[in-house]
């Protein structure tokens, strides 16, 4: 089935007629409402969020808001002319409670708007011929006792960063989770003249995403740093003296002093809705999607951080979720494809960045099943790390420490599915650049 069936099934109306409503107005939602514009579409275009802020980038919440260095007008993804001046209705502060959708997937939900106190509610419904499904995620919570406690934080919003940012001196504050959000709020909590330990049930950091290398040499730099890392630790309980945090018990019996905790354990998609509408959704959470983002019922389209797709570039059925700015822009190019009955974008590499203290990690493709590591150092610059992964001699993917000229290269070079002899890979007398470019890669 090619994507003008698809826009053709899903109901008679021309495909850039369409009323389209989103749910959610985050990353995947606005670059979604763009590119559908973009590409020619004409009718109305709806995007309900339920932050009651303009849309907003996420990444600097753990390191420039997080530190001061940007205001909430600087992560503004786009400024409200863009939204009226494109014909997008944006709805802040608004929940989606309720859809109801047909075979042909058009429909209409519900909307609940808190006016100040909870007994000011209003309600509203809004009729879509397509609906897309851009909810994202929540943080993963920690069932241990005291974990309900008032200063015990996550970081996924704006308001949760802005909590953080208060606490920052006001004693340790304890990171649970050696994640990327973690790792990124504990580098800047230290840079701002902070405390902070990260304590991680793993092995290793960033166990997920990044191979061991990689892991173990970021977990060298935050010591280096001042950042206390205690791995295969499990709390037990968040200690408290009258209302006051003062310490995470861990499970081999140690106390570690605390006045803030920081969850960074981890998101859940926000799928509730996609279950709801009776979509298939992951035993683990996330909106099962295909590459086209469609989701089970074939009508009804899901992007971002709420969805579990084909692992690119794999074809073996096997699902992946992808939690990153990079995923849904990618995810909302084919979308609107979808949407639009225009042929499918091709898929590129997945990448990934996150900035941690002075350190600046970029990652494309996804480690896994690779055979083999290579290394490249720079004797100059000691802060300086490349690690890449092959499988049977072919590069499946990169991890680079402070090393953006290399990234775009091997990020381009893995994208053309290059052969690149290992010899030339691991030889850092000349720049990346320059060897590949020699060697016709
Ligand atoms: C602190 C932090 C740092 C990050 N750093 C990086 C980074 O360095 N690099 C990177 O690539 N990625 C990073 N990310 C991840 C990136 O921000 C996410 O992948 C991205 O935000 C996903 O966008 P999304 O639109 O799918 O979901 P979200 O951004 O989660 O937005 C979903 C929106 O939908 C709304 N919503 C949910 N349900 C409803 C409903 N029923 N009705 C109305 N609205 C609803 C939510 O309130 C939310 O505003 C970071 C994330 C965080 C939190």
């Amino acid at each position: 089935m090619n994507n003008s069936d698809v826009a053709g099934r899903a109901s008679a109306v021309d495909p850039r007629e369409a009323r389209i409503v989103v749910v959610g107005a985050s990353h995947a939602a606005v670059a979604l409402a763009d590119r559908l514009r973009a590409g020619g579409h004409r009718g109305t275009l709806t995007l309900i969020g339920s932050e009651r802020h303009l849309p907003y980038q996420r990444p600097p919440l753990s390191k420039a808001f997080l530190k001061g260095d940007a205001d909430v007008h600087a992560l503004a993804l786009r400024d409200i002319e863009f939204f009226r001046s494109h014909g997008i209705a944006l709805q802040t502060g608004e929940r989606v409670v309720d859809v109801r959708r047909g075979k042909d997937g058009s429909g209409v939900l519900h909307t609940l708007r808190r006016h100040g106190s909870a007994d000011e509610m209003s309600s509203d419904s809004y009729a879509f011929d397509r609906l897309v499904l851009a909810t994202g995620a929540r943080p993963r919570r920690l069932l241990i006792p005291g974990a309900g406690h008032r200063n015990v934080l996550a970081l996924r919003d704006l308001d949760d960063a802005a909590r953080l940012r208060d606490r920052i001196h006001r004693g340790p504050v304890v990171v649970i989770g050696g994640g990327f959000i973690g790792l990124e709020a504990a580098a800047t909590i230290k840079a701002l003249g902070g405390e902070a330990v990260v304590v991680e049930a793993g092995p290793q950091l960033m166990g997920r995403a990044v191979g061991a290398d990689t892991a173990a040499w970021c977990a060298a730099a935050h010591r280096a740093m001042g950042i206390g890392i205690e791995l295969l630790s499990r709390p037990e309980a968040i200690v408290t003296d009258g209302d006051q945090i003062i310490g995470v018990r861990l499970d081999d019996g140690r106390r570690i002093a605390a006045a803030t905790v920081l969850i960074g354990i981890g998101v859940l998609p926000r799928d509730e809705l996609a279950r709801a509408l009776g979509l298939e959704c992951a035993d683990a959470g996330g909106v099962v999607v295909d590459e086209h983002c469609l989701a089970s019922d074939g009508v009804t389209v899901a992007i971002g951080d709420c969805t579990i797709q084909p692992r690119p570039g794999v074809g073996d059925g096997s699902l992946i979720r992808l939690e990153s700015v990079d995923n849904s822009d990618e995810q909302a190019a084919r979308a609107t494809c979808t949407l639009l009955g225009t042929e499918p974008t091709a898929r590129s590499v997945p990448w990934f960045w996150s900035d941690q203290g002075t350190y600046k990690l970029q990652m494309a493709g996804l480690v896994g099943d690779h055979d083999d590591v290579v290394l490249r150092t720079d004797p100059i610059r000691p802060d300086r790390r490349v690690f890449i992964y092959l499988r049977a001699g072919t590069m499946t993917a990169v991890e680079c420490v402070n090393s953006p000229a290399d990234f775009l290269v091997l990020r381009k070079a893995l994208s053309r599915q290059a052969a690149i002899p290992r010899e030339v890979l691991e030889d850092n007398s000349s720049p990346l650049k320059k060897l590949l470019a020699t060697a016709q890669v």
